[in-house]
């Protein structure tokens, strides 16, 4: 269900944090957040020929690859229908500035370790998914902002001792393969599992199958969020994770337009109004956006 800007922003602002926590853990239902952009009219004739955004707005599709099992941040739910969160909110921005409605977008779910190949392949024509801009993925995939930027952090069982990073060497501390986190918490002296998803690794923290999770500290606290009285999380961020929107590399010219939308959805409300209706109901502070890199 889409929502109008007035009743996003009631919910965003109008409640308390134990709300909050409730709404986060409806985060399966798909009327629990999302913003209503304004969908572009006659979208092809703002694109030149031979681009790829015109082929988009002239088809009326497009498919986006996003997490479904982050919540706040891409999320769906066994019996939803469409995934909720700032992710797929930033593409209901981007595929609204092609003329395309959010109903006509398909979401395609993508795991950390298979954005690249998704991209490369053509199997979706964005990937949103919590993907930080590196240098290593910029060589092989387009990397369009930041839209966001976050942090590495610990989460641990509410009555663990680790506290501090120091406390991780010689624990185990599960992750997801293919992403920054599992890499940089080797680096830290920690034994990394790996798995495909964050939510099984969420899994072994609560089953204590390992000592702790390490991810970015917004997809740490939409799981938090969900099991307040088991989790936690612990120490100030170690890394900076700047999300960007990636797209193929043989698309060039689809980088102004993805940070021309962004900048624009940050100066006209739009993306305030995303962020507190999705990240901001996980309890996570809204930002000031950030600076876009320039395109090449
Ligand atoms: N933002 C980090 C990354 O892109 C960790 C989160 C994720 O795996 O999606 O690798």
């Amino acid at each position: 269900m889409r929502f109008n800007k007035t009743k996003a922003a009631a919910v965003a602002t109008g409640l308390g944090l134990a709300l909050s926590l409730a709404a986060c853990g409806e985060a399966g239902s798909s009327d629990s957040a999302g913003g209503d952009y304004e969908v572009v009219e006659n979208a092809a004739d703002n694109f030149d020929d031979g681009t790829r955004m015109k082929e988009l707005a002239e088809s009326g599709e497009i498919t986006i690859g996003v997490k479904f099992d982050q919540p706040g941040i891409g999320f769906k739910g066994a019996a939803d229908d469409v995934p909720v969160g700032f992710d797929p909110e930033i593409g209901k921005i981007l595929a609204a500035s092609l003329g395309i409605p959010a109903d006509d977008i398909t979401w395609k779910e993508t795991i950390s370790d298979n954005r690249e190949p998704f991209l490369q392949s053509g199997e979706v024509d964005l990937v949103i998914a919590s993907y930080s801009i590196t240098d290593e993925r910029r060589a092989i995939v387009g990397q369009a902002g930041p839209y966001y930027v976050t942090g590495q952090q610990l989460m641990v069982p509410a009555d663990s001792d680790i506290d501090s990073l120091d406390d991780v060497e010689g624990t185990e501390v599960c992750s997801v393969t293919g992403s920054t986190s599992l890499e940089n918490i080797e680096a830290e002296g920690a034994t990394p599992r790996g798995f495909d998803t964050y939510s099984e690794c969420v899994d072994q923290v609560l089953n204590g199958t390992v000592d702790a999770m390490t991810t970015d500290g917004a997809i740490l606290l939409g799981y938090v969020a969900e099991n307040p009285d088991e989790l936690k999380v612990v120490v100030d961020p170690f890394s900076e994770e700047r999300y960007g929107v990636g797209y193929s590399l043989d698309r060039p010219e689809m980088c102004q337009w993805i940070s021309d939308t962004i900048t624009e959805a940050m100066d006209n409300g739009d993306w305030e109004t995303a962020f507190e209706a999705t990240l901001g109901e996980s309890g996570v502070d809204t930002p000031e956006p950030p600076a876009l890199d320039p395109c090449e």
